[in-house]
């Protein structure tokens, strides 16, 4: 199967509607990426690699690395993450506080940003050097030493995050965050300042597809049951409030950020990464949810 000519067509199509959405604004550094980029790569199991447009410019993987942090977590820290987090779809916003003051400090999962920060919070307690120890992590699942994260971003996450701050300090009332807050967000808004490109995306994500090893080292990440987990939260909980929508119209399990970039796993087949910077009015890929449904029922690569 050629899917380059799959890509290709479904760009083709896709140029010709209106594209509705429009980039994150919140820092300049997002609101000022040219938003007509756009770029995927696929990657089988057997390590058979397919790309088209952007796929080798990197750009800011915001929450697509909470799912990172939360494996990392999972796969060798050992409190009991769910004591600290529930695993329920949210159906709120991902920076919504709703429910985070009903549910007395417990965030309903790992993928929003409550449950990203407490998660956060699990890796500085556990970790000698929390931030180098993730990068590391990240690096070994990628096999590429140059991923990083980008200090302005990591800094205007900061400056602009208010509302984690709100979440982060509600949590910690109710005694679900144990460390210095400063030293939390510093964590949190590095994870969502790693920039990646969808090669190499879709690289670090294959080992979801492969019963948790790394296809490329041969290293366990997570058992074959913490992987059918860890994909299962992607399903339920991956898109916030549009977790459904991405299920009914998708029908993978996977994770959005609002740097414009979404991940997909096919267990057993491949992982998928697509990247266009305009966002719908739920902070996912307008363009890119739209690519994924068309390429799941052309090639009829859906799970379901
Ligand atoms: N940096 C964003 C935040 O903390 C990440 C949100 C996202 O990608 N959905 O709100």
């Amino acid at each position: 199967m050629n899917y380059e000519k799959t890509f290709e067509e479904i760009y083709n199509e896709l140029l010709n509607r209106e594209d509705r959405g429009s980039v994150a604004d919140y820092i300049p550094e997002l609101a000022n990426v040219d938003p007509d980029q756009f770029g995927v790569c696929l990657t089988t199991v057997k390590r058979e690699e397919f790309s088209y447009g952007d796929a080798e410019k990197r750009f800011s993987i915001q929450s697509i690395a909470k799912v990172l942090s939360f494996v990392m977590a999972y796969s060798s820290i050992k409190s009991n993450i769910w004591e600290r987090t529930n695993l329920e779809p949210a159906g709120t916003p991902f920076n919504s506080l709703l429910q985070l003051e009903h549910d007395r400090g417990i965030p309903r999962n790992p993928f929003i940003n409550a449950g990203a920060l407490v998660i956060c919070d699990i890796l500085v307690s556990e970790l000698a050097s929390p931030k180098e120890n993730i990068r590391a992590f990240i690096r070994r699942l990628s096999g590429n030493n140059t991923v990083d994260f980008n200090p302005a971003v990591a800094h205007a996450e900061k400056k602009a995050g208010s509302r984690n701050y709100a979440m982060i300090y509600l949590m910690k009332s109710f005694g679900n965050i144990r460390n210095d807050i400063e030293t939390v967000m510093d964590l949190y808004c590095h994870l969502c300042a790693i920039e990646m490109s969808c090669k190499e995306l879709s690289g670090t994500f294959l080992f979801l597809a492969n019963n948790g090893v790394v296809p490329w080292s041969g290293e366990r990440i997570l058992s074959p049951s913490r992987t059918k987990r860890t994909n299962a939260l992607m399903q339920t909980c991956g898109f916030y409030d549009e977790a459904g929508q991405f299920t009914f119209k998708v029908g993978l399990p996977g994770k959005s950020g609002v740097g414009g970039g979404i991940v997909a796993i096919h267990p057993e087949k491949y992982a998928i990464a697509v990247w266009s910077p305009r966002l719908n009015k739920k902070g996912n890929s307008y363009k890119g949810m739209l690519f994924l449904e068309e390429f799941t029922t052309k090639t009829r690569l859906s799970i379901f």
